[in-house]
């Protein structure tokens, strides 16, 4: 196997099932021949839940539409911001819907902008209309509340440096650690700010964690070149973070002490030796067999390689 790639949202995987973990990171290959059961995981990779592709669709229109527009010295407005999210909702619900990601030789990445699947289609044949009606009405709420956020477009507006989606990489244990936060702020005379946007019902889980992490990454991470020189004078803690729940108009600023960030350590020290321990001793040898599965089956309801891991299950 290559060098260990560790995230948060992998060592969540991971917790939740091994073998999940497995199929996602290391089995699924987008080049595999059709009929390979490994490209057959990389199209079932694609799959999502209608609650993560509507997120999908908010960060992306506020990425895309409102963050370059404010690097642009643009005033992009609501209305434009709705109509770029109905422009990416219509194209990729049309793609789902004819089951394009069925074709032979599809490629996410060829796909861009229209690429959608939903796992409720791929299990249960058919998405209800309501469901993808009612997805779109929380997008609308969603980016209707973000307008309303007047503090935080304060705090957009202030920065001097906006930067949407930036993966940062660091190496730690023998790992390549990476974390892509939603979004990077710099100001000329405080501290960076990390902001995540969640677009979550409820929005009731705390994310200290997976924010701890986005600071660390940002001070570890070899600086990209539009980088400020600044960041070197600020220390992990010292990392603004901002976590903001758009459908339940929320706001958690987060402020890091030492503990936090030892506390983060911890967790991935811990995380990322449980992954390099798991599956068999030979890693060229792995198979999705070798890593044990789920403890809570509701996981395998709403996972996308059921198809895959219940036919190797049922074999055995
Ligand atoms: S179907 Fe269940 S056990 Fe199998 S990989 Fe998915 S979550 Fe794990």
């Amino acid at each position: 196997m290559a060098k260990l790639k560790w995230s948060f949202s992998n060592s969540r995987l991971f917790k939740k099932c091994q073998r999940q973990w497995f199929y996602k990171n290391h089995f699924q290959k987008w080049q595999a021949k059709e009929g390979t059961p490994e490209r057959e995981a990389y199209v079932l990779s694609t799959l999502q839940s209608i609650s993560a592709w509507r997120g999908q669709i908010v960060d992306q229109t506020i990425s895309r539409n409102v963050i370059n527009g404010l690097n642009k010295m643009e005033q992009p407005t609501l209305l434009k911001s709705l109509n770029y999210a109905k422009y990416l909702y219509d194209i990729q619900l049309e793609y789902a819907l004819e089951h394009n990601a069925k074709q032979p030789g599809m490629s996410k990445s060829q796909a861009g902008n229209s690429f959608a699947a939903f796992y409720k289609i791929e299990y249960e044949g058919h998405m209800p209309k309501e469901e993808y009606e009612k997805a779109w009405i929380e997008i609308e709420e969603a980016l209707t509340n973000f307008y309303k956020m007047e503090s935080l477009k304060d705090l957009l507006k202030l920065a001097n440096q906006r930067i949407p989606q930036r993966s940062l990489i660091f190496d730690y244990s023998d790992t390549n650690v990476i974390a892509m936060p939603d979004l990077i702020c710099f100001y000329d005379n405080q501290s960076p700010l990390i902001v995540d946007w969640k677009v979550h019902a409820f929005g009731v889980k705390d994310y200290r964690l997976q924010l701890a992490l986005y600071a660390i990454a940002l001070k570890r991470c070899k600086p990209h070149s539009d980088f400020p020189k600044l960041l070197s004078s600020y220390e992990d803690k010292d990392v603004s973070l901002l976590e903001v729940q758009l459908l339940t108009n929320q706001q958690r600023e987060y402020t890091l002490s030492m503990d936090d960030i030892i506390q983060t350590q911890n967790y991935m020290t811990e995380s990322i030796t449980q992954m390099q321990l798991a599956g068999s001793e030979n890693p060229k040898k792995t198979v999705p067999d070798d890593y044990s599965t789920t403890n809570y089956p509701e996981a395998c309801l709403i996972c996308p390689y059921r198809k895959l891991c219940w036919e190797v299950t049922c074999q055995n």
